[in-house]
């Protein structure tokens, strides 16, 4: 059984439809991501299974439960980093994790998750004397406290360096071994593609694709690219009579070939029958990120900032 289930959650502010349509399921023990354009009505849609927001039409069940009816019940099995937590100013680090530990009744050990996400030297910093990066981790180890069943981490890395951003990867991949289930919203190509299992991608209210990062790579079917220097001149004709090869380039002694299948494999054997070697080999493969701008942002409101 999931323990997610998002069905035609349709959710309007005012006029505007935010979520037209999204239904989506989560298994236990998954990293599940929420992938979409700005404005595609990601954290619309995770503020509603939090129960946070109320939907105007759908149904959404979290362990079983309805977020609108048993919010209380909800809140001590789901651990949620919310975009831009503010605490009062004056607030301890340290306070700020014994307060929300003492709302669970088995909470986790939080000098230990202060320590993982590299803030034990600030138990004693108020909470207005951290900089963004820190106020950010502090907030997914608030997420964190309470032991929860899932995890739901909403722009989890966003202005972190690149140290705290892969320490923080590295504590939601130990957390999910420790079985907790993570919906990740995020607009992080490199982290979808690293933590998730699977993504939604959603784009003006509506899920375009549900696949692993793979999967999705694969509905795109953007060409390779292979650069190199070559140890001696080639015709282009000699390249672009293989099959897997679309297109070559040749400027300064460099040469792009494009092309589909096993193009590299074609390609370097070609060469290496003419005894011909090759220096400084890029490869560049089809990524999330170009399934993500072929499949999204095709509608006014998808290609809005
Ligand atoms: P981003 O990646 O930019 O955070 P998102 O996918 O999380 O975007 P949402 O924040 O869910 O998108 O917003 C979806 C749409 O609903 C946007 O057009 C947004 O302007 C609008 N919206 C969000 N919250 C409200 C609100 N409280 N009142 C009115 N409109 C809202």
């Amino acid at each position: 059984m999931p323990v997610i289930e998002v069905r035609d959650l349709h959710k309007r502010y005012g006029d505007h439809v935010a979520v037209h349509d999204v239904s989506f399921a989560v298994e236990e023990g998954e990293i599940f991501g929420i992938l979409g354009p700005n404005g595609a009505g990601k954290t619309t849609t995770v503020e509603c299974i939090e129960g946070l927001r109320t939907p105007d039409g759908g149904t959404i069940r979290v362990l079983g439960l309805d977020p609108q009816r048993d919010g209380d019940e909800l809140r001590r099995a789901v651990g949620v980093q919310l975009q831009d937590s503010k605490l009062p100013e004056r607030m301890t680090v340290g306070e700020a994790v014994a307060l929300y530990a003492s709302f669970h009744p088995d909470p986790a050990d939080g000098d230990e998750l202060l320590d993982r996400l590299g803030l034990a030297a600030r138990r004693r910093t108020r909470f207005g004397a951290l900089s963004g990066g820190q106020q950010q981790r502090l907030a997914i180890v608030l997420a964190l406290i309470g032991r929860p069943r899932i995890a739901v981490l909403d722009e989890l890395t966003t202005g972190l360096d690149p140290r705290s951003r892969r320490r923080t990867w590295e504590l939601v991949e130990q957390i999910r071994a420790e079985g907790v289930t993570v919906l990740l919203v995020t607009h992080v190509m490199e982290e979808a593609e690293r933590l998730c299992d699977r993504i939604a991608l959603i784009d003006a209210g509506r899920v375009v694709a549900i696949d692993s990062p793979a999967g999705l790579v694969e509905r795109v079917q953007a060409p390779q690219r292979i650069r190199f220097h070559p140890s001696e001149p080639i015709p282009d004709a000699l390249l672009l009579a293989l099959p897997e090869v679309t297109a070559v380039e040749q400027r300064d002694g460099r040469v792009e070939v494009s092309g589909t299948g096993d193009v590299l494999a074609a390609v370097t054997s070609t060469l290496a029958r003419r005894r011909i070697v090759v220096a400084e080999l890029r490869i560049t493969q089809a990524r999330l990120d170009d399934a993500f701008v072929a499949l999204t942002g095709t509608t006014e409101e998808g290609t809005g900032a």
